[in-house]
């Protein structure tokens, strides 16, 4: 895999800052049931969303982000386009407005997927697309984010998983890590890639069993873990054994939203 950062760049650049922060970073984990979204607030008030949920998560985040003034979204990185993850991009995109896209370099064929380019295309945001098998870190406020590549363009039947970006990000010594929906193949390329070692996981693929979970959560050994599962489609007993065995507290979905804080030094739930 090549260290270098190779990205295509349409447009502006994240904004920088390097003030010191008073204020913890803060990460809210939603509850969209079997889906991901995630919402990063730097110390001086960034927000950057890690998907968005169904299409229908997409509307209540929307109404939600307007309630509590948020917007625009600064950094929206899609970790693929599977439609709990790409769902509700074209919503946020249109009424709560977003700076910048990051996302992988995969096609679909879906309503969800066509909806969030035509949405990208139609306020001309400015994305990057993380080429197959390289990497690229990006600092906003402080907070460092390495965000991988998948390392291949193909990896069979049902391989869309495996296309997920991954996203490591550091404030002062705190981790987390957000693998997306990983699988066997991909958790096993995270884990040669290094570097997973964290405080905060976000479970990859919704807490289901792979053939890497073992391997995967002991790289990872979070204290605190969010699986994003539901009742109608529960993550695995396993999983969770591997995460208690670890010693990370675990919050699922099924439990409601997690809110994680961190001031550089740790990390508590709100
Ligand atoms: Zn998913």
């Amino acid at each position: 895999m090549k260290k270098l950062s190779v990205l295509l760049i349409l447009g502006l650049l994240l904004p920088l800052y390097a003030c010191a922060a008073a204020e913890p970073l803060r990460v809210d984990f939603y509850d969209v049931g079997k889906a991901d979204a995630m919402l990063i607030t730097t110390p001086a008030g960034s927000h950057i969303l890690i998907d968005t949920g169904t299409n229908k998560n997409g509307k209540d985040l929307v109404k939600r982000f307007q309630e509590e003034g948020i917007g625009p979204i600064d950094l929206m990185i899609i970790t693929h386009y599977d439609k709990d993850h790409v769902g509700g991009a074209d919503k946020i995109i249109e009424d709560v407005g977003v700076r910048h896209v990051v996302m992988p370099v995969y096609d679909k064929e879906s309503k969800q997927y066509e909806q969030f380019v035509e949405a990208i295309g139609e306020h001309a945001i400015p994305s990057t697309q993380l080429i197959t098998a390289h990497e690229t870190t990006l600092t906003v406020d402080g907070v460092t984010l390495r965000i991988s590549a998948a390392h291949k363009s193909s990896y069979g039947k049902d391989e869309e998983n495996d296309f997920s970006l991954c996203v490591r990000m550091t404030h002062g010594n705190t981790r987390f890590l957000f693998p997306g929906d990983a699988e066997t193949p991909r958790q096993r390329e995270l884990i040669a890639e290094g570097d997973l070692a964290c405080d905060v996981l976000k479970v990859p693929y919704h807490g289901r069993l792979t053939d890497a979970s073992q391997d995967f959560l002991s790289a990872a050994a979070p204290q605190i873990a969010f699986i994003p599962d539901s009742e109608d489609d529960p993550s695995h007993e396993l999983i969770h054994a591997m995460l208690t065995a670890l010693g990370a507290k675990i919050h699922s979905a099924q439990q409601g939203d997690l809110t994680v804080l961190s001031d550089g030094a740790r990390v508590w739930t709100e």
